[in-house]
């Protein structure tokens, strides 16, 4: 169909770049990308003053989003984009009255923002396939141990064949859609009971899933339809659930881990043989769920001063204290380790990093405030810590657990400096 809004279409395209730009560009591009993305811009506009094609704006359109993908521009700023200029366009049509314009412009910008959909849904299932690939060697390293998250991986394979089916469905079969029968809902609803204890960490697991095949199910009704934006939507929907499906997994494998490693004979804290082991899963865990966490390193203050003041029966009776008051303040999915004399290392899974820094600082003022009574004495202390937030953005190597352990140590170093009783964290 050939569109024709030469008439009416006041004003030249500098002029309503000039009012696009002001009220609906978002300007997160440098300067030489905005000028990119004038010119095109003034492509297209001067292309509505003539005689032209939807194909001829979809295709200039189409290099826009690619452009715009290039520069990391999410697809909601796209849109808001297009829908700008199709406001200003049908501010200027309605002064002319003229309906049939008016639904012809209308429907140019539909077929416009699919089209836009489109490249960005291309991209995106090719991003989740890399994104889920990399998780899924993440985990391949993990896979023989002992542990829940192994389920992941037929979950992860199911998003990617899904991810696939949109990206090309003449070529891949949908993957299952019956939440029973897939290979993760297989387990789920089999052999998960029989390792998973908690009931309703089961049920939450079992509603996430509920969802993901809800909203696979919708994909699957409205390939048909190449609505593409909703197709966008959906699929990030997903992606979501999918990531948390993940989390919880990985919270229930640390509670478990908790329950199965070897303890510290003094305090009940993990074994330091562990550390490595659990470091190494924690970081795996978090980079295939795009989670993060918490690693602290803490050190009592003048410990030695406890000892030679009260003895070390008290000095041991003071460790001891101190890992009861850590546990109130964890969850059970969260990790302490006696690192060695009156040194421990907490890790906090799953966390944003205020959340994180909080719960150490509780950590902090409850030790602070307690008194531990040792037959008639009452015995106070402190706790210094230096701590740091990590989101894996790429997957473990040897080496990386020393490096790590060696920025909290500085910054315990710094909290020491810094007068004792206190947090330093990064
Ligand atoms: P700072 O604030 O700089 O950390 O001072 P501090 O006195 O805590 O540090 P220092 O390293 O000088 O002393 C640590 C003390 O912890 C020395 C050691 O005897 C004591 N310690 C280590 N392990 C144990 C244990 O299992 N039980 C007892 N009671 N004391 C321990
Ligand atoms: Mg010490
Ligand atoms: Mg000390």
């Amino acid at each position: 169909m050939k569109y024709n809004f030469s008439g009416v279409l006041k004003g030249d395209a500098e002029g309503i770049y000039t009012e696009l730009r002001d009220r609906y560009l978002t300007c997160i591009e440098s300067y030489d990308c905005a000028q990119v993305v004038k010119q095109f811009y003034i492509r297209i506009i001067n292309l509505l003053h003539q005689e032209f094609t939807s194909n001829d704006v979809n295709t200039l359109y189409k290099e826009l989003a690619l452009y715009k993908i290039s520069i990391n521009v999410p697809y909601i700023i796209m849109t808001n984009e297009i829908y700008g200029l199709k406001n200003l366009l049908l501010s200027r049509i309605a002064q002319n009255n003229d309906s049939n314009k008016i639904l012809n412009l209308i429907t140019l910008f539909k077929e416009v923002n699919n089209g836009v959909a489109y490249v960005y849904l291309s991209r995106y299932t090719k991003d989740i396939y890399t994104a889920n690939n990399n998780r899924l060697s993440s985990l391949s390293d993990l896979l023989d141990k002992d542990i829940i998250i192994k389920y992941y991986e037929a979950h992860l394979n199911w998003l990617n064949d899904l991810a696939k089916h949109i990206n090309d469905f003449e070529k891949n079969d949908f993957p299952e859609l019956d939440e029973m029968q897939c290979d993760f809902g297989l387990w789920l609803n089999n052999h998960a009971k029989k390792i998973i204890q908690n009931n309703s960490k089961l049920k939450a697991l079992k509603q996430l899933h509920n969802d993901l095949h809800m909203f696979a199910k919708k994909i699957f009704l409205n390939l048909k339809t190449s609505e593409y934006h909703i197709l966008i939507s959906y699929l990030k929907k997903c992606e979501m659930i999918s990531l948390s499906i993940g989390t919880e997994l990985a919270l229930i494998d640390n509670i478990e881990m908790n329950k199965r490693m070897t303890k510290d004979n003094l305090t009940g804290a993990l074994n330091r043989n562990s550390l490595e082991l659990i470091f190494k899963t924690q970081y795996e865990l978090s980079y295939a769920t795009e989670n993060s966490f918490v690693l602290a390193m803490c050190d009592l203050d003048y410990f030695k001063k406890i000892n030679d003041t009260y003895g070390h029966i008290a000095g041991d009776k003071m460790l001891r204290f101190f890992v009861e008051i850590v546990k109130k303040h964890i969850r059970s999915s969260d990790i302490i380790i006696r690192y060695g004399g009156e040194e421990f290392i907490i890790i906090l899974s799953s966390i944003q990093k205020e959340e994180g820094f909080q719960v150490l600082e509780k950590i902090r003022h409850a030790f602070e405030t307690a008194t531990l009574t040792v037959e008639t004495q009452k015995i106070q202390a402190t706790i210094s810590m230096g701590a740091m937030w990590i989101k894996p953005d790429k997957s473990y190597k040897h080496s990386l657990l020393n490096e790590y352990v060696m920025i909290v140590d500085k910054m315990l170093y710094c909290a020491k400096a810094n007068g004792r009783n206190r947090i330093e964290a990064i």
